[in-house]
């Protein structure tokens, strides 16, 4: 039994993480769930789950949720500071970080600090912060898992090989709803479009990251620092049916590949689980249904945020940060029909040009980079067109 504590259950990850407990209550016990605001939601699941807490990182909710848990055996805390404290508890044995964004970023250090197994959704934390996270974690002997379907597939094609044969990975891209189009039809596409995802269901902000390609540029990062890559490792292939997750190419030439339908139940049940697997009744992946698997060459000068993220990358330092953070703003603005969808790019590289660069940055200048990264960005978008009106 493995008791867990779901940081972001009311998110997509949190939520099919939460059916992945439902269906295996022998194997799982939720022991803490947070969310940010939907504090309806919070309180269903906290009534369905009796976890020993819950925590709400909006203050605002608190009594809200307090009053709706009264006379149940769920404590009922607030602040990101509560998550720091509940998920060092002896009680959790797994954290499930399935926050969105850099706010997660806090809370992980807090289970590394602890030593947990953390279950690892929540890219941009390697994305700002990898070369620290993963110092922190090999230091505490706290074991990350990625969530992420890519990272997972390439985490499950390193099993039982030896790091030093790994010529490169090789991570799939669907492409994403706008496939094949061009900046005269970009320039006009608003959220309610951007947000139709072909191939998964996800939140708001991950289901733009994919359509503008800057997921598989945040991806990128995030392989370089799970895996230990140098940045020439790391390719990036379009595939749009999402049956591939990713592959792994060996010194020998043989390339490994993991399969199967796109549901990310799979990789999370796998995380949590690790290194059990846990059977289960899906659909099964059938070739003759999938008779054709594609592949093409990404479109680099169209979808500008997968070059900005690699040169973020390879300019090192506190760039993944900085450009973290610039599109973290100019995505929520995308959303609110405030900057349009190629302003984002030519904004994320203003950004990136803005922010003082650090070399070897500590967890405060992280925090300040994020800031400063934060201000211009906001900056850039209030002068956009789009936001006039
Ligand atoms: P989501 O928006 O659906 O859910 C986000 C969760 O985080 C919610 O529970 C919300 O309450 C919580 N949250 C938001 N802001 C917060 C804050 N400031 N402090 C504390 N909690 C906060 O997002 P999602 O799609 O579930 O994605 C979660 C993470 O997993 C992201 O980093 C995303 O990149 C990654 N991921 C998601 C998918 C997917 O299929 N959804 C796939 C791969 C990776
Ligand atoms: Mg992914």
């Amino acid at each position: 039994m493995k008791r867990i504590a779901i940081l972001g259950s009311t998110g997509s990850i949190g939520t099919q993480a939460l059916d992945v407990v439902a269906a295996n209550p022998n194997l799982f016990q939720v022991e803490v769930l947070s969310a940010h605001s939907n504090s309806a939601l919070l309180i269903e699941q906290a009534r369905k789950f009796t976890p020993n807490a819950v925590v709400v990182t909006d203050e605002a909710r608190y009594a809200t949720v307090k009053d709706a848990l009264q006379g149940t055996p769920t404590k009922v805390l607030s602040g990101s500071s509560a998550l720091d404290e509940v998920v060092q508890w002896e009680t959790v044995d797994v954290v499930l970080g399935a926050i969105v964004g850099f706010a997660g970023l806090r809370s992980t250090l807090a289970a590394i600090n602890a030593g947990k197994r953390i279950a690892l959704a929540n890219k941009e934390t390697l994305v700002v912060a990898g070369e620290l996270v993963m110092r922190l974690a090999a230091e505490k002997h706290a074991e990350i898992i990625p969530v992420d379907s890519e990272h997972s597939a390439i985490f499950q094609c390193l099993v039982g090989e030896n790091p030093a044969n790994v010529d490169k990975v090789i991570l799939t891209a669907s492409g994403g709803p706008f496939l094949g189009r061009k900046s005269n039809y970009l320039v006009n596409v608003k959220a309610s479009h951007a947000l139709q995802h072909p191939n998964w269901t996800m939140g708001a902000k991950i289901t733009i990251d994919s359509a503008t390609l800057m997921n598989k540029g945040l991806e990128m990062i995030e392989a370089k620092w799970l895996f230990g890559l140098k940045d020439e490792q790391i390719d990036v292939i379009v595939h749009p049916q999402s049956i591939i997750h990713s592959m792994v190419q060996f010194n020998d030439g043989s390339v490994k590949s993991q399969m199967g339908l796109p549901d990310m139940k799979l990789p999370i049940q796998y995380a949590m689980a690790y290194p059990q697997r846990i059977a289960n009744p899906y659909k099964r992946l059938d070739f003759r249904e999938q008779s054709k698997l594609t592949f093409e060459q990404a479109d680099y000068k169209t979808f500008r945020n997968l070059a900005l993220a690699r040169e973020a990358m390879e300019r090192a330092g506190n760039a993944p940060c900085v450009l973290n953070a610039a599109n973290e703003v100019l995505v929520h603005a995308f959303l609110q029909n405030k900057v349009g969808f190629l302003e984002m790019s030519d904004m994320i590289e203003k950004t990136l040009n803005s922010v003082t660069f650090i070399e070897h940055p500590t967890l405060e200048d992280y925090q300040k980079s994020d800031a400063e990264a934060r201000e211009y960005a906001q900056e850039y978008a209030r002068k956009s067109q789009l936001s006039m009106y």
